[in-house]
């Protein structure tokens, strides 16, 4: 038998999707394709995939396979835990940094499966240098440099302290040095180059590691940002790396809710916890089976909304835990009816722009949709 590369193999997980509120769909080809333009745009670094946090919500064990199928070799993961689950899901050969490093009680280990930990203090970096000393061979390490984020890494004291003490590095072979931006969606912000320089300026008094500065939005600020390896995380799943150009990026994700009910209202009547929201006048709604439980905040729920064929449909009063009411009225009736499905992330209405309605960022909205969605992983098995 001749096996039929299909191109849009997909599986399902989660709940079953009749028994589901709603039905989020993840494009892994987009992933890899937006692996890919990252790394593309990046000619001179290596280009690493960030998939913390259940690869920012849309599920590591899918996604670190499919990122390295298109090229990834290196994996940020935020805890030692997520590391170790990692590591199931990508070949032995693929490096894994653990941002956080390890506390003193999981160095070891992280060390023994394989795990890089980043030293963000010098506390971390004896207490990886005695695991040296215990094993009798060289540890591999990230060392993170704080260049005015204030958030990890070691402080410019610190660094002198390393400058002046060098033996505190014996026994490690540093084979990253990175830093972080705290400014890179803003371009203009003069505190993007002098991170850059203060990097450039810290490392060239410690031991010649590769450096590494930019995650998603840094890489869109040129070149000199790249160095040696890059890091996006959200940029892979979609979210656009800044506010002023278009999104280069491909869309991964997608939802559609079930209606619960659907029903008239009359002039004077009113919908929700505290009765915020009173009809002024003859209104159709619909209760879709997704709140705030399943990740759409309750703040900013009056800018929020979902779509039906094309067509905008705002959210009414509160978001409940487990619902939220939107008016139908502009929907002639008899075209949509209970079980019928609305849409709350699509193409062009995704987690930015559910984001801005909810005073927040990409990021938040994509880490915080639900686990009670069915879930369908689009384009599973042809040419990632
Ligand atoms: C989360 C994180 C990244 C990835 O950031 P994105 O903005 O999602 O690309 C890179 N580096 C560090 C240190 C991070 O914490």
């Amino acid at each position: 038998m001749v096996a039929v590369a299909s191109s849009c193999a997909s599986v399902s997980s989660g709940w079953p999707a009749h028994r589901a509120g709603a039905v989020l769909t993840i494009d892994l080809a987009a992933i890899a394709a937006n692996y890919r333009l990252l790394d593309a745009r990046t000619p001179g670094a290596v280009c690493a995939a960030v998939v913390k946090a259940d690869a920012y919500g849309l599920g590591a064990a899918q996604v670190a396979p499919v990122l390295e199928q298109a090229g990834a070799r290196h994996f940020f993961v935020a805890h030692v835990d997520e590391g170790l689950a990692l590591r199931q899901w990508v070949s032995p050969a693929a490096h894994i940094t653990v941002l956080h490093g390890a506390r003193p009680e999981a160095v070891e280990d992280c060390v023994q499966a394989g795990l890089r930990p980043v030293l963000n203090s010098l506390e971390q970096i004896s207490q990886l240098q005695e695991l040296a000393k215990k094993l009798g061979r060289p540890l591999d390490a990230a060392l993170q440099l704080d260049t005015g984020m204030s958030r990890f890494g070691l402080s410019g004291q610190d660094v002198h302290t390393l400058v002046q003490e060098p033996h505190r590095l014996d026994g490690l072979t540093l084979s990253l040095i990175m830093s972080h931006l705290a400014c890179s969606d803003t371009p203009a912000n003069p505190a993007n180059a002098a991170q850059l320089q203060t990097l450039r300026a810290y490392a060239a008094q410690l031991p010649k590691a590769p450096l590494s500065l930019a995650a998603s939005s840094g890489i869109f600020l040129g070149q000199a940002f790249h160095q040696n390896l890059v890091r996006p995380g959200a940029a892979l799943y979609g979210i656009a790396p800044n506010t002023y150009g278009p999104n280069p990026l491909a869309s991964v994700v997608k939802l559609r809710a079930h209606i619960l009910q659907i029903r008239h209202l009359s002039k004077g009547e009113r919908v929700g916890y505290g009765l915020t929201w009173q009809a002024d006048g003859p209104r159709r709604v619909a209760t879709i089976a997704t709140g705030y439980a399943d990740g759409f905040a309750r703040q900013g729920a009056e800018k929020g909304c979902a779509w039906f064929k094309g067509q905008r449909l705002p959210v009414l009063g509160r978001i409940s835990m487990d619902s939220m009411t939107v008016d139908i009225s502009a929907i002639p009736e008899g075209q949509i009816a209970a079980d019928d499905r609305v849409d709350l992330l699509t193409d062009t209405y995704g987690v930015d722009a559910v984001a801005a309605a909810e005073g927040t960022i990409g990021y938040e909205v994509l880490t915080s949709l639900g686990r009670r969605y069915h879930r369908i992983y689009k384009n599973t098995q042809q040419n990632i």
